[in-house]
């Protein structure tokens, strides 16, 4: 793999950049792998990572059905941060966050890796006490978070409008460490890190059947032939059900859409992530200068990458709410992704009834800040049979034994979480 550097950046300038090769192997499948990784969205791609870089195993294929980043990780809003309340999450989304920090060394890619801060606003006295039991479950962890009063919060979002008629703003919860990293450069670096380890990555190639002989996975059928695998992953986000029929069991969780939109480039005016604590609304200025924004998924079961117009509604009025200049903004853009979501709002990498073939998935609306962890583990729990100590907690078997780990305390209600 060449080496991206700045001085390679400046050479490579001086010769009408003529010089770059591709960014990563597209290749044929093979017969058989040790490792048959199904999905190539951020999960898939971070786990054949650590399985060639910790791990050392490198006869790994991941199988996409259409191209590397067109999933969820590049649909989401690219928000990062570890400001989660139960201990089990808070620790594993802390480790998360401190992987993202060295990515880019890592992986050896930019990936505007931006820790601008993640605020929370709130509106209640009820809210902040909440925000406060969560400071200090993430301190006693180790991670970061400062209160903000009214005005402190006005020195960094002077465009709100905080005291608004229906929900005034009375302060803010900020992870400084919290930001925004450029979501297809995530899939892209490791794509390329993993092709340059030897990992092959297949595009176009949709798993359609799950191999089994004497209760053991043994490969996969696919829409370019059979391939057999001594292990298999799924990484399929919203298409969890879908593999896991295959395999002939059933998930405890639903598919749902999440929408996000765009607006027409602006200057400077926004350099945190804000979230509203009175409505559903979320929002960043990218680098390009539009408003990336959202809100709640659509709260209803589909697998259509699309969302509907109530949402909308809701998004966009609890947007103008807080920050009454955005009307004058046009939207660009608005899209939606299927989101695996689970029944406790929290993940599952996990084995499964079937021997040899593991999970990685149920990660609601948040699974893109859980990226390199969730590639981490799932690649220690293939390689060692073992799960890993970050992640410990994300097992199947939580279901069954009543631990589950409702972040939000929401219920079985997967559109609730
Ligand atoms: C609008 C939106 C905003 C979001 N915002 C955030 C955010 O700000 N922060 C955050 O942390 N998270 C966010 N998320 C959630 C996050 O994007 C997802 O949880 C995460 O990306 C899911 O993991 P993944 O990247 O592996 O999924 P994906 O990229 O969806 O990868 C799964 C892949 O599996 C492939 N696949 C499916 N079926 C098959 C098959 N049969 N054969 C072969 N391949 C198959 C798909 O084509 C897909 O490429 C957001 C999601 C959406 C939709």
């Amino acid at each position: 793999m060449d080496r991206y550097s700045g001085f390679r950046l400046f050479a490579e300038a001086l010769r009408g950049h003529l010089g770059w090769g591709p960014a990563w192997r597209d290749a044929a499948p093979k017969p058989a792998y040790e490792v048959v990784i199904v999905g190539g969205g951020g999960h898939g791609l971070a786990t054949a990572w650590h399985l060639a870089t910790t791990h050392g195993i490198t006869d790994v294929a991941i199988l996409e059905r259409g191209v590397i980043g067109l999933g969820n990780v590049g649909r989401n809003t690219t928000l990062v941060r570890s400001n989660y309340f139960l201990p089990e999450n808070q620790r594993f989304y802390e480790a998360s966050l401190k992987l993202w920090e060295r990515f880019e060394q890592d992986v050896n890619f930019n990936a505007m890796v931006s820790q601008r801060g993640t605020l929370n606003l709130f509106h209640s006295d009820a809210q902040r006490d909440f925000f406060a039991r969560r400071a200090n479950m993430m301190r006693l962890e180790g991670a970061d978070n400062e209160f903000l009063d009214k005005a402190a919060v006005l020195r960094l979002v002077p465009m709100i409008d905080a005291d608004n008629g229906r929900y005034p703003v009375l302060g803010g919860f900020l992870q400084r460490r919290g930001g925004t990293v450029r979501h297809d450069a995530v899939a892209w670096g490791y794509a390329r890190a993993a092709s340059a380890r030897g990992v092959d990555i297949v595009q176009h190639c949709e798993v359609t059947g799950v191999l089994r002989e004497a209760g053991r996975v043994a490969g996969v059928e696919t829409t370019r032939g059979t391939i057999r695998a001594r292990k298999v992953v799924f990484a399929v986000a919203g298409h969890s059900s879908h593999l896991a029929a295959m395999a002939g069991f059933r998930l405890p969780l639903e598919t749902h859409v999440l929408q996000a939109f765009v607006t027409e480039g602006v200057k400077p005016l926004l350099d945190v992530v804000m979230t509203y604590g009175g409505g559903h609304f979320y929002v960043s200025q990218s680098d390009k200068g539009g408003l990336v924004f959202g809100g709640a998924t659509d709260g209803h079961n589909t697998y259509a990458q699309r969302g509907h117009l109530p949402v909308v509604e809701e998004v966009l009025s609890a947007g103008a709410t807080l920050i009454p200049s955005v009307k004058r903004l046009r939207v660009l853009r608005q899209w939606g992704g299927v989101m695996d979501m689970t029944m406790d709002g929290s993940p599952i990498v996990s084995a499964t009834p079937v021997e040899n073939l593991y999970i990685n998935g149920g990660w609601c609306y948040g699974g893109f800040k859980a990226i390199p962890a969730g590639g981490m583990i799932t690649a220690h729990l293939v390689a060692t049979g073992k799960p890993h100590p970050v992640g410990i907690h994300f097992g199947l078997e939580r279901f069954r034994a009543g631990r589950t780990l409702d972040e939000r305390g929401a219920g079985p209600y997967p559109w609730a979480h």
